[in-house]
């Protein structure tokens, strides 16, 4: 007998709740894509402080949603009126303190309303965990959706040990500087030579243990264990040994990235005006990339959180300057400390002829361009998929989180990045820019990023191992 098809009322319905920031965001927004393209009914959760940046960024229509794809906000007591910065830390605290009861009524809410289905699973961040109590109380499963690498999320869980052996926290932070962080962590199976340096920085930039980053990610660490199930957006040939040593510990993991490739694959034009951008995107500069020939532009984004110094702007600036390459340079209107980001004039006279700023950019589109030869990037892991499945080898500067554990793996082990020291100068900036772009090491680098393209392509093509993965989880976990 045929199955009957799937109606609003018998869908299976997964509520979908990002931590509140660009690089979560983006991710489980594909998930959720992905979820609806294969039957599911779709609750999109923001915070009322997102949710707000959004409409204001990008208008009504893109929160409108579909039938079947709606979204929903929860409050998080965070208003921009009062001038204050808006850091994670300050996201962190305030999610803390004030989400998990409006989560629960939503769901609540949620199952009363005749009009969806019963909501019959939870698809939440990784850091988010405080929404594994409710799904509990209703007797759903939950999957924790770590947004980080295999590497990076191994980095997490390595903090615990690490407190109990009273390596972490750092003693006082002269250790950022004093070599102290590049004691070798030898005991990590399925990680060879990394460096207390590659633990999530969060931990290392503090020497207090009540320190509201680290107890909120400890707190996410210790709760991962009660999912029932992890998902990465990573691939099994990228991370093998990592993937199968975590395998070993924590609830079934699925890896089903590069979650930006599946999508892709999707041909329902309705999902294409569900987006969540909260910072305006500037399109016009593909324009500017189509006169440009292929492999020429260096495109240099460091993300959607990244903080510098003014000292560290101008020495990228006069950098790439001295470089004599061409290069896009996006540089959000909060990217620089204290003041605005202002660059010299005679920076902007220097490379007037060979450069464009933006503020936003379509990043996937752009890492695709063929004009693009290499990024100069803070190591975001949505940043470096995204250059890994363009063929786009990379210079790192990773800032926080896990960036450091990207970027040594994207440098030592998969041979498509170069490293720049944390305090950068301008000599550096040049000379590995001169390399990635011209360069004997550029070259073999490109090369290693379109062979690592083409493995990410077969993981999520029919039969590759992400397809499959992404068919299991749903099988044996969702439905
Ligand atoms: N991004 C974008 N336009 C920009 C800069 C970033 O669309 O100008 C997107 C990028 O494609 C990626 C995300 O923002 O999906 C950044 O995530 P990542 O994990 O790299 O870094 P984070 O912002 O979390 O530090």
């Amino acid at each position: 007998m045929a199955p009957s098809p799937l109606t609003t009322s018998n869908k299976p319905h997964a509520v979908c709740i990002p931590f509140p920031g660009t690089g979560h965001i983006n991710p489980l927004l594909k998930l959720a894509k992905v979820l609806y393209n294969k039957g599911f009914h779709i609750t999109f959760v923001h915070t009322e402080f997102n949710y707000n940046r959004i409409l204001e960024s990008q208008g009504p229509d893109s929160l409108k949603g579909l039938p079947d794809f709606i979204f929903e906000t929860i409050p998080d007591c965070l208003c921009r009126s009062n001038g204050a910065v808006i850091t994670v830390a300050t996201l962190c605290d305030s999610i803390d303190k004030n989400c998990s009861v409006p989560f629960r009524n939503l769901i609540n809410r949620l199952n009363n309303n005749c009009n969806v289905p019963p909501v019959s699973c939870i698809v939440a961040d990784g850091v988010m965990s405080f929404t594994l109590d409710v799904a509990q109380e209703f007797c759903i499963p939950e999957v924790l959706f770590w947004t980080t690498s295999a590497c990076g999320f191994m980095g997490y869980l390595q903090v615990p040990q690490l407190i109990r052996d009273d390596l972490l926290p750092i003693k006082d932070l002269s250790c950022v500087t004093n070599g102290y962080l590049e004691t070798t962590i030898d005991w990590v199976p399925g990680i060879e030579d990394i460096r207390l340096k590659d633990i999530p920085s969060f931990f290392l930039r503090t020497t207090d243990r009540n320190d509201i980053m680290v107890n909120y990610n400890v707190k996410q660490v210790e709760q991962a264990p009660k999912a029932s199930a992890i998902v990465l957006n990573t691939f099994d040939e990228l991370e093998k040994d990592v993937i199968n040593t975590i395998q070993s510990k924590l609830p079934p993991i699925y890896t089903i990235g590069f979650l930006h490739l599946l999508v892709n694959k999707i041909s329902d034009s309705g999902l294409d005006s569900i987006e969540s951008n909260l910072l305006k995107e500037d399109l016009d500069c593909l324009k500017w990339l189509d006169s440009k020939k292929e492999n020429t532009v260096l495109y240099v984004n460091f993300g959607s959180t990244t903080v510098m110094t003014p000292q560290h702007m101008m020495e990228f600036a006069w950098g790439l300057a001295n470089s004599k390459q061409t290069f896009f340079w996006i540089i959000r209107p909060d990217l620089v400390s204290g003041d605005s980001a202002i660059l010299p004039p005679e920076f902007i006279i220097e490379t007037k002829e060979r450069s464009l700023f933006a503020s936003w950019c379509p990043q996937e589109q752009v890492l695709n361009h063929p004009s693009i030869g290499g990024f100069l990037t803070h190591s975001g892991w949505n940043s470096t998929i995204e250059s890994i499945s363009s063929g786009v080898p990379m210079i790192c500067w990773p800032f926080c989180g896990e960036q450091q554990m990207n970027c040594t793996y994207s440098c030592r082990h998969w041979g498509i990045g170069m490293e720049i020291d944390n305090n950068v100068k301008r000599e550096e900036v040049e000379s590995l820019v001169r390399e990635l772009m011209e360069g004997k090491k550029g070259k073999e680098m490109k090369m290693k990023a379109i062979e690592w393209k083409q493995k990410a392509k077969e993981a999520v093509a029919p039969g590759g191992s992400s397809y499959q993965n992404l068919d299991k989880l749903i099988k044996e976990i969702l439905l």
